[in-house]
């Protein structure tokens, strides 16, 4: 059997998923990491149950139930409080795993402690930012320089290189150097986290108002939890259709409440005092919320794409991490026992390429947000609590429509052992 190295661009939560994957299956990769020490950094993000059954697989799961929520519900609600959807998500739903909500910097912990761990420190190395690759018949060469002075850092040789290096990617780049920044929705994003008393059953999510402004919270610590607070990861949301904003497409630039704060003074849900939730915030991040187009083609001989190097996508759904899991463990899977590399970096295109697409598309409609928008559109405000203008077999429609598209519908998942 062929005996395979590779070189992943990018210690990020899919170029760490991907050498734990690969590990796994007895194959030797090494992880070149741009920034010179990797830090908890984010705030919160989701793993799904198509992710999680396939964290499960690498024996992560007991290290993300000690930190993480799981998660109970997800609802919409309109900006007055009234329900539109609620349904009970992971275990609650009947899946056979939970779905998390976690802090995006917990969650990098874990991984990295179990690659430094299992691939040995050495095969994790930080300060190396990928700029370039040459390959040839027998392989292919990555070459590295220090971010900061652009100094030359060495060259590392191997089968096969993924660009697992984010959504502003140098091998996406070297692939199609005309593409430009980031596509910007026209949505800003002011992402904070509060700790405070919890709202609900203090492992909810949800989201409330439409497509011009709009809330989404949810609790994201379990040791928060456990002391009777709730660590609130939340998401105001606000329309600023100018270009300008989406030149920033930085995950550390900081945010501020007046921007966004006074546009929520009306509301009431009823149940959390919004007020608080936002003059209380530890961080407020301000992201632009943008993705990328799907790209026609990934891989190119030896080299390919994945992560949010291949198919950055809008937040709705809360698809973007887990769809690179799903890439990591796919590509994984197709190389156990393969003796062709450029075959198998097709066959991972093949299988992860046209179905990220469609979720990146339907995230541009909104995803299963949709029902928000319905019922702002369609509603003439006339409802008790819970909402009744639009039945709720539609709003089942497009929660059912987008779990099968993302690949998370409970029968095809439960069924997977
Ligand atoms: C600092 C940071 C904070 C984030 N916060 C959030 C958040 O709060 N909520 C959320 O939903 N998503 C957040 N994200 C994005 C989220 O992690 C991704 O959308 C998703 O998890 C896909 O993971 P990824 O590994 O493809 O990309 P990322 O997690 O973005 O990882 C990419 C990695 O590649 C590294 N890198 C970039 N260029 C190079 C290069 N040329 N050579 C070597 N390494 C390179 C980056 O430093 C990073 O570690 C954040 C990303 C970053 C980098």
């Amino acid at each position: 059997m062929a005996e395979f190295s590779g070189i992943i661009a990018g210690g990020g939560l899919v170029g760490l998923t991907l050498a734990l994957a690969l590990h796994q299956k007895g194959i030797k990769a090494s992880v070149y990491e741009a920034v010179k020490k990797i830090k908890p950094l984010g705030v919160g993000i989701n793993l799904l149950p198509h992710s999680v059954q396939n964290l499960a697989k690498l024996g992560l799961l007991e290290e993300i139930e000690k930190v993480a929520i799981k998660t109970s519900s997800l609802a919409y609600y309109t900006e007055d409080g009234k329900v539109i959807w609620r349904e009970p998500r992971g275990l609650e739903a009947g899946y056979d795993v939970p779905q998390f909500s976690i802090h995006r910097g917990d969650f990098h912990m874990i991984l990295l402690n179990a690659a430094r761990e299992r691939l040995g420190p050495e095969n994790i190395i930080t300060g190396h930012h990928f700029s370039s690759f040459d390959q040839d018949a027998d392989g292919v060469t990555a070459h590295f320089t220090d971010r900061q002075t652009a100094e030359p850092k060495g060259s590392a040789r191997g089968d096969f290189l993924i660009g697992a290096d984010g959504i502003n990617s140098q091998l996406r780049h070297i692939f199609y150097p005309n593409e430009g920044p980031p596509k910007y929705s026209g949505q800003m994003l002011w992402r904070g986290v509060t700790e405070m008393e919890p709202f609900l059953d203090g492992r909810s999510m949800f989201m409330a108002g439409h497509n011009d402004l709009k809330l989404v919270a949810y609790p994201i610590r379990a040791e928060s939890m456990r002391r009777g607070k709730s660590y609130i990861n939340w998401i105001a949301e606000r329309r600023i259709p100018s270009d300008l904003a989406a030149r920033a497409a930085d995950w550390n630039e900081t945010g501020l409440l007046t921007d966004f704060k006074p546009y929520f003074e009306n509301w009431d849900l009823g149940w959390l005092d919004i007020g608080k939730l936002f003059d209380k915030a530890l961080s407020i991040h301000k992201f632009p919320m943008v993705d990328r187009d799907p790209l026609p083609k990934w891989s190119f001989g030896r080299v390919t794409l994945m992560g949010d190097a291949a198919h950055a996508m809008y937040p709705n759904g809360s698809n973007g991490v887990s769809q690179g899991v799903l890439d990591a463990m796919t590509f994984a899977d197709l190389l156990d026992g393969a003796t062709d590399i450029e075959a198998t970096l097709t066959a991972y295109e093949e299988a992860r390429r046209e179905a990220t697409a469609k979720i990146s598309l339907a995230n541009r409609q909104t995803g299963p947000e949709l029902v928000m928008q319905m019922v702002k559109d369609q509603c003439p405000g006339t409802c008790g609590e819970v909402h009744s203008c639009i039945p709720q077999a539609t709003l089942e429609e497009v929660a059912t429509a987008y779990k099968k598209l993302a690949g998370f519908d409970k029968q095809t998942l439960n069924a997977v052992k």
